[in-house]
């Protein structure tokens, strides 16, 4: 039988593809589109969401090998790019017709020795170049070195170029995103006459796509964006919500004056209080910056502050003014609102709130 009566994260799959299709639409008929799926699909299920999504995508990507083997595994026949993954897993990446970003020349040897060794011919590999993330990527005067050793063989062949904006969100940092813009269209041209074909390029995350259309070029990475996210108020209320984390209330107390709450005694009662103990803690995802009245849950539709310190498996509220009873729901966040306004109180990112909702958390799908 089923246990209904847990914590879950709920994701609702019509509302990705109808982000999906809000990014879309902000695109040139041409672009095409690769979403991002690592970290379990920004903390949700990356299977569900690629599954939903797969005939209307052109690529998928995830950071590591073992994120794109589990796609595969689960019957997932898109093109992966892999955007780490790592000298060690370079026999696993071909096993599972995955297609590694190559970022500098200790992978990019090791990568053509591994097709060499296996006589494979035009293996689709990405090149990588750092534009001023300073994260991966080749150098802009790395191109002629790498296009030499490419040329010379007919095991890889390049299928995209691609480099990543640090700062596409922020308006302030506009000179520095048109600084890797041109530097990236610089790069792209130099390869293109040094290699003698046109590699897809792309540069632009879901804030790069609603804040540099003339960086769309021929694909466009959503990330975020899918999640509902649109990296400003305005963007993010024209998407919808993907993703509700929800729990109930196990047990119900009445503390009087003088009495503690949690671990350390964090909280002194200083006049009598009720609380409601919520089965979800630190290892679910509900970081212990949560605790201590910085964080709320919101129970028929009134706000409940977490009191005292954040458990492991487990948050105490205050419901002194809420009517409410053992077993009720708990809304963590239904909204992007809230999910930035947590954040926000958390000294965070949205990115960081929900890739951090454990895989504890029961992952309940709607279609
Ligand atoms: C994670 C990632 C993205 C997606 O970024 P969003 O801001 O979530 O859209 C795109 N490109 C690269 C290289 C990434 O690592």
């Amino acid at each position: 039988m089923e246990n209904h009566n847990v914590t879950k994260l709920q994701i609702d799959l019509n509302a990705a593809r109808f982000n999906l299709d809000y990014f879309k639409g902000k695109l040139q008929k041409n672009t095409k589109i690769l979403v991002v799926v690592k970290a379990f699909g920004y903390g949700s299920d990356a299977i569900k969401i690629a599954k939903s999504i797969q005939d209307s995508v052109d690529y998928f990507a995830v950071a590591y090998t073992d994120e794109g083997i589990a796609l595969r595994k689960a019957g997932i026949n898109t093109p992966i790019l892999v955007l780490h993954p790592q000298i060690a897993n370079l026999e696993l990446i071909v096993e599972n017709c995955l297609e590694p970003n190559l970022y500098s020349f200790s992978i990019l040897n090791a990568f053509l020795a591994v097709t060499n060794a296996q006589k494979l011919t035009d293996y689709p590999i990405h090149i990588k170049f750092n534009t001023g993330l300073n994260r991966l990527g080749f150098k802009a005067d790395e191109v002629s070195t790498i296009t030499k050793k490419i040329r010379k063989n007919k095991f890889v062949k390049v299928a995209s170029i691609f480099s990543h904006l640090a700062a596409s969100e922020d308006k302030n940092e506009r000179d520095f995103s048109i600084q890797q813009i041109t530097l990236f269209e610089k790069i792209a041209i130099d390869f293109e006459q040094k290699i003698g074909y046109k590699p897809t390029l792309h540069l632009c995350n879901t804030s790069g796509i609603i804040n540099y259309p003339q960086a769309h070029y021929d694909m466009v990475r959503l990330g975020i964006g899918l999640y509902g996210f649109g990296n400003d108020e305005n963007e993010t209320s024209k998407l919808k919500n993907v993703i509700a984390l929800k729990s109930v209330i196990s047990q119900i107390h009445t503390i009087k004056k003088g009495e503690s709450i949690g671990y350390n005694r964090a909280f002194i009662a200083d006049k009598e209080v009720k609380t409601a103990t919520i089965p979800i803690g630190h290892a679910d995802g509900i970081s212990r910056k949560f605790g201590n009245e910085v964080g709320y849950v919101t129970i028929n539709n009134q706000k409940a502050l977490i009191i005292g310190n954040v458990c492991m498996d487990m948050i105490m509220v205050a419901i002194s003014n809420i009517d409410c009873n053992e077993g009720d729901e708990v809304v963590i966040f239904d909204s992007q609102q809230t999910v930035e306004k947590l954040a926000k109180d958390t000294n965070t990112i949205s990115y960081e709130l929900i890739t951090a909702i454990s895989q504890r958390v029961k992952r309940e799908v709607f279609h």
